[in-house]
């Protein structure tokens, strides 16, 4: 019944706080896991054409941060499963529910926080985009409470 696991990662303290619920899931139903990050497309975000001559150098050079970060993402946790990983350019709820559909996802786990800060204000809640668009069961993980 459920196959296939997405947890889309910003290595923010909530996805990670997803992180065990979607390796045990994957465990318990013998599932694949895909773990995937998605970086700003500057571009397709703002609805604008941004002219930028080491644009393409500046995402190269993101790109490899982030195949580096999300190869040690869950290494210890993730240890002998079926893990993907996969980076990817744009606009990360659009992304998220692109892939989802793409490869026929049967449940993504999603942490309710993600990084703080501007990107916030000017994008929106990518958990609460992908609860609203996507095309498979959803999990949010909320962070535990202060001081519980
Ligand atoms: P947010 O709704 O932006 O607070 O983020 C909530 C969750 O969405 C995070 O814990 C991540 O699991 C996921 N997420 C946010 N941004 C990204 C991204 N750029 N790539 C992959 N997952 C993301």
């Amino acid at each position: 019944m459920v196959k296939k696991i997405l947890l889309p990662t910003d290595f923010s303290e909530g996805a990670r706080n997803a992180l065990p619920y979607a390796a045990e899931l994957a465990k318990q139903y013998n599932a694949s896991l895909y773990l995937i990050h998605v970086i700003y497309d500057i571009n397709q975000a703002s609805g604008l054409h941004v002219p930028h001559v080491n644009l393409d150098q500046l995402y190269s050079e993101i790109e490899s941060v982030a195949k580096k970060e999300l190869e040690r993402f869950g290494l210890e946790e993730l240890r002998g499963m079926n893990v993907q990983r996969e980076v990817i350019r744009g606009v990360p709820y659009e992304e998220i529910v692109k892939y989802a559909e793409k490869n026929q996802i049967d449940l993504i786990v999603i942490g309710t926080h993600g990084r703080k800060g501007l990107e916030k204000i000017f994008f929106g809640s990518t958990a609460e985009q992908v609860l609203r668009r996507a095309p498979c069961a959803v999990l949010t993980v909320r962070l535990p409470k202060k001081g519980s």
